[in-house]
């Protein structure tokens, strides 16, 4: 079998806020709004509340991040390397911790809603938040492909260990101050530098 290159591969999944646009989540303030404690996962936490607290502070947080997702930018490349990968005929997904409807919003701001089939964009209502893989399961089930033939890119180690707990490729960018993350088979700044060595290898 020939080598596995970036290149050669047609099945690509994105993470969105932070991958694809620049991120502008302020993670810290959020959680002190909803009173969630610091460091904690604030979609897990949200599950463990009493259920009328829950229903309000996920309506807060979707209202918050709503206006977050019709002020976004694409990321450095962004743009550029999606719609290559959409004209060389390849497979795009988008798996979010994000709503759905906010994915869309955010992909129809920044100018990509074209490359992403409706039914490819999964949000945290649609898939277990990651970094469990039954996102990236439900993507390998749908194309009917081996984990191995997918990649998963984020700038967080979220999707990293989604990416490992799946079993696909993995290419961290947007992400100088990772340090060593393990997990990533590719590591590169951003967009721009990705689109490039699809050109190159
Ligand atoms: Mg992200």
């Amino acid at each position: 079998m020939p080598p596995i290159t970036l290149k050669t591969l047609t099945h690509w999944v994105f993470d969105m806020d932070g991958t694809l646009t620049v991120g502008v989540h302020d993670f810290p303030a959020i959680r002190r709004h909803l009173d969630i404690p610091d460091g904690a996962d604030i979609l897990h936490h949200l599950e463990t509340l009493p259920t009328t607290e829950r229903d309000a502070k996920h309506a807060w947080l979707l209202e918050h991040e709503r206006e977050l997702a019709m002020r976004s930018t694409a990321a450095t490349g962004a743009i550029e390397l999606v719609q290559s990968l959409c004209q060389r005929g390849c497979r795009l997904g988008i798996l979010t911790r994000n709503a759905k409807e906010l994915a869309h919003i955010t992909l129809e701001a920044i100018g990509l809603d074209d490359c992403f089939a409706p039914d490819d964009v999964l949000g945290r209502d649609e898939a277990p938040p990651k970094p469990h893989p039954g996102g990236l399961d439900h993507f390998i089930q749908r194309w009917q492909i081996a984990p191995s033939e997918v990649v998963m890119v984020g700038d967080s180690q979220l999707d990293m260990a989604c990416g490992q707990a799946a079993g696909t490729l993995t290419v961290l960018i947007n992400a100088p101050d990772a340090g060593e993350m393990a997990g990533a088979d590719w590591r590169l700044e951003d967009c721009r530098a990705l689109a490039r060595k699809l050109q190159t290898s």
